[in-house]
């Protein structure tokens, strides 16, 4: 007779059945890595999250990997495919909201050297994805060129910055591309003119499918005295509205031009509302920051607790421009 009380024996089996296959791909990938890539590469397992993203939340990724060539980025492709493991591509995490589980398959990150140079030549700044904007714009100063303050004060990488449109001070990052090197998931290298590669707001969409390694920049000649000048504006009127505390920058785009989502949220009187340790911050109401032990889903709880209210009070549906990626706990 069957045992009553066991109802549905089989799903239980079929998961832990999968997660100890799970488990053998993530060591099969590992060993893979170890033994294709170059001695110069990081891999690791079992990567805290919360370490590599400005918010200081989420969970380990099960492989994290920093190729030092373009040729370990398409064999480390290459191995994710044949183990059957999503990859997913990490900036300096400053616009990530990674879960409490963490990341299953394989962080590839383009924060080795290789990836990070910055070279100017005729005017125009050749630079690759691993970058950070704000050295970019510091080079571009020294070089007088002018058109890239913007990127001073936002804390990512080109990469990232490629990806988003990343945008600031009535500028986006398409308006200073002249040309976008990228690799398909097969490994297939492009470089395309700008003009090619369809942007939007906080979007280029190629770059959901195809990694950036770098991009040509273009700006105009100017006195390095008046980009400084210009920069420290910029970074002033940061330092005076927005927050210090761990954040992600702005939570949600904004659902209108003319209502910027940080209004709104000033307005339904939501600065300052907390969920654990996940506040909406009392200086700049569409940055969400973490007072120190904010988890993924205090941060999660807090998200939906603001759109709640903005749906129920002004109708607004909020679409979050923070990136919310990974497993829960
Ligand atoms: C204090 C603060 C201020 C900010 N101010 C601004 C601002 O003014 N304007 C603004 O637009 N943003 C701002 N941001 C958000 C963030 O800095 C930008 O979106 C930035 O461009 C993200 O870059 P990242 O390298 O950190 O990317 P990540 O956050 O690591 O990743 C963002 C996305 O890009 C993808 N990605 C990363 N690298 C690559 C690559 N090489 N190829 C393809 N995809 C890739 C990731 O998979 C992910 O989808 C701010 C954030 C903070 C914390």
């Amino acid at each position: 007779m069957k045992n009553p009380l066991r109802l549905s024996p089989e799903p239980v089996d079929a998961t832990i059945e999968s997660a100890a296959a799970h488990a053998e791909d993530i060591s099969n990938a590992f060993r893979d890595l170890q033994i294709v890539l170059p001695a110069d590469a990081v891999v690791r397992r079992d990567e805290p999250m919360a370490r590599r993203t400005t918010l200081r939340v989420g969970g380990p990724a099960d492989l994290y990997v920093e190729p030092g060539s373009e040729n370990a980025l398409a064999s480390t492709l290459e191995i994710a495919h044949l183990r059957g493991l999503p990859v997913f591509l990490l900036g300096r995490g400053s616009n990530l909201l990674v879960r409490d589980g963490g990341i299953r398959g394989i962080v590839v990150s383009l924060a080795h050297p290789r990836f990070s140079k910055v070279e100017i030549s005729d005017g125009r700044i050749t630079a690759g994805a691993g970058a950070r904007l704000k050295g970019i714009a510091h080079e571009a100063r020294r070089a007088g060129i002018g058109g890239l303050e913007f990127f001073e004060g936002i804390p990512g990488s080109l990469g990232g910055a490629l990806r988003m449109n990343a945008g600031a001070m009535g500028s986006w990052t398409f308006d200073a591309v002249d040309r976008l090197r990228c690799m398909s998931r097969s490994g297939e290298i492009l470089d395309l003119p700008a003009c090619e590669v369809p942007v939007e707001y906080r979007s280029c969409p190629l770059l959901a499918t195809h990694i950036a390694l770098g991009a040509v920049l273009r700006g105009r000649p100017d006195d390095a005295d008046a980009i400084r000048a210009r920069m420290e504006q910029f970074s002033n009127k940061r330092w005076t509205s927005q927050p210090s505390q761990p954040s992600a920058g702005c939570t949600f785009k904004n659902p209108l031009p003319t209502l910027p989502a940080g209004r709104l949220i000033d307005e339904l009187g939501l600065k300052g509302t907390r969920v654990g340790d996940a506040m909406v911050s009392d200086v700049h109401g569409n940055f969400f920051v973490n007072l120190g032990q904010a988890t993924a889903a205090d941060m999660l709880g807090l998200i939906e607790a603001v759109r709640t209210r903005a749906r129920e009070a002004r109708g607004v549906e909020l679409e979050t421009e923070v990136e919310i990626v990974g497993e829960d706990a």
